[in-house]
């Protein structure tokens, strides 16, 4: 069998603000893919824009990607990487697949509009490439600096596409890309693909608003001599009135929905599951989320998607987290917690941080409430209470003989109990927090004490 190489995927950011949960679509889908196939993921940033991206929004990304659980094997900056689109460029232009032109926007501008009224696509018409050496000496002596287009070969490029299933686009309908503006430096298309052939990445799942690129970005790579990666285009998430997700709608950047307490885990469900033919449902981890995903099963309309769904999805995603998956994150919040205390109240939380309120109502002290007329009932079932060590089946012993203790049941015997043991009206089975509260706790507080 002839050796496959393990594949390398890339997440590629401008560093241009907060990522939100489309980015993370694209994100979690190349991280686990590239798990799911033992290959490596690379988070690179596209930042050869230096007026618009901030080192800043590169570490808040970096930080939600590893918040997400899926740090980048590897990182690159475009910034840093300059020589080598200078190199291609220049192999492109001796190639004669580079070629200088000299309209400003404003003629740019011009053109399109006389093309437009004419009925015409407004695709640029090539002039710079009729002009002779005294022609561009001449501009050139104006003042002019040239930028730089790509000839495209005019054909027509096709793909298979990981989502999409085949693809053609002809080349001949589009403008010669810009690669190189005038002042030098370098457009999003040259760099990518230079990137791609240099990181030996075989894949790019990205979102459909690349599809153009793409047959462009095949080109260039061909005439870098280069093999184009697999690429596969998936929907766009959109809000429920069809509203696309923008860096500028804060509220759903991860950095605020961490804030806001939802977890992880619901934040990937939601973004790699929604809009494909799977339901979005709790995972209780990202490989368990690796697993559903299949790239062909990814819907072709947009992905709609309720933000209001994922405190829900939180909750339900907290209820049947195992011990394992939370126990750093319960030390990292100063709880010394035990799974029997997890397994007591995850059912009960509405974000992670409520564990903490249970772990303080688990571990005291405790302001005890006036027991009013329920006092001399309490200090019934307190007589009751048989000795450690407990486990989650000793409250049914107990409570059984404060049933017979008070002549009590129902409301009247629970509530007071719940009440006097948690301060709660409503909470996770007492028989569960039990045995985490422990004998001297439990009988303090049916006593009426701090405890
Ligand atoms: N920087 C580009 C973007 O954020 C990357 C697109 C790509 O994956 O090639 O849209």
């Amino acid at each position: 069998m002839p050796y496959a190489p393990a594949p390398v995927f890339r997440f590629a950011p401008s560093p241009t603000g907060f990522i939100h949960v489309g980015n993370a679509r694209t994100a979690l889908l190349n991280a686990l893919l590239a798990r799911r196939a033992g290959g490596t993921f690379v988070l690179r940033f596209d930042d050869t824009d230096l007026a618009r991206s901030r080192a800043e929004y590169a570490d808040a990304i970096a930080q939600d990607l590893a918040w997400l659980g899926i740090p980048p094997d590897q990182v690159a900056h475009q910034s840093a990487r300059l020589p080598l689109y200078a190199a291609a460029a220049e192999r492109l232009k001796a190639q004669g697949s580079l070629y200088p032109a000299y309209e400003s926007e404003d003629e740019l501008d011009l053109k399109r509009g006389l093309q437009r009224a004419r009925g015409l696509p407004p695709v640029y018409d090539r002039a710079a490439l009729a002009l002779t050496d005294a022609d561009r000496a001449r501009l050139e002596a104006e003042g002019r600096k040239p930028h730089w287009r790509f000839k495209l070969d005019q054909r027509v490029v096709a793909w298979d596409d990981g989502v999409r299933g085949p693809q053609q686009v002809d080349t001949a309908s589009l403008s010669d890309p810009v690669l190189v503006r005038a002042d030098g430096t370098y457009l999003y298309t040259l760099p990518s693909v230079v990137d791609d052939l240099e990181m030996g990445v075989t894949d790019v799942v990205r979102g459909e608003d690349h599809v153009t690129n793409t047959a462009v970005q095949i080109e260039i790579i061909q005439a870098l001599g280069g093999t184009a990666p697999r690429f596969a285009h998936h929907n766009l998430l959109t809000l429920p009135n069809g509203e696309g997700l923008s860096k500028r709608l804060g509220h759903l950047s991860l950095r605020a929905l961490r804030e806001a307490g939802q977890e992880a885990l619901a934040v990937a469900a939601l973004a790699v599951l929604v809009g494909t033919s799977e339901a979005v449902v709790p995972v209780e981890s990202l490989d368990v989320l690796a697993g559903k995903i299949a790239l062909d099963h990814i819907s072709r309309a947009p992905a709609r998607f309720d933000p209001d769904d994922l405190p829900q999805l939180t909750a339900r995603t907290l209820h049947h987290l195992p011990f394992a998956a939370v126990e750093a994150r319960l030390k990292a919040a100063g709880l010394a917690a035990t799974e029997a205390f997890w397994l007591a109240v995850r059912g009960n939380l509405a974000t992670f941080a409520d564990a903490a309120e249970w772990w303080a109502i688990c571990t005291g002290p405790l302001v005890p409430a006036d027991a009013g007329d329920d006092a001399a009932f309490l200090a019934a079932a307190a007589a009751c209470l048989p000795p450690e060590p407990w486990d989650p089946g000793t409250y049914k012993t107990w409570i059984a003989q404060a049933k017979q203790a008070g002549g009590r049941s129902g409301r009247a015997l629970f509530h007071p109990i719940r009440l006097a043991l948690t301060g709660r009206e409503t909470g996770p089975e007492l028989a569960a927090l039990l045995p985490v509260m422990g004998r001297a706790r439990v009988e303090g507080r049916l006593a009426g004490k701090l405890a």
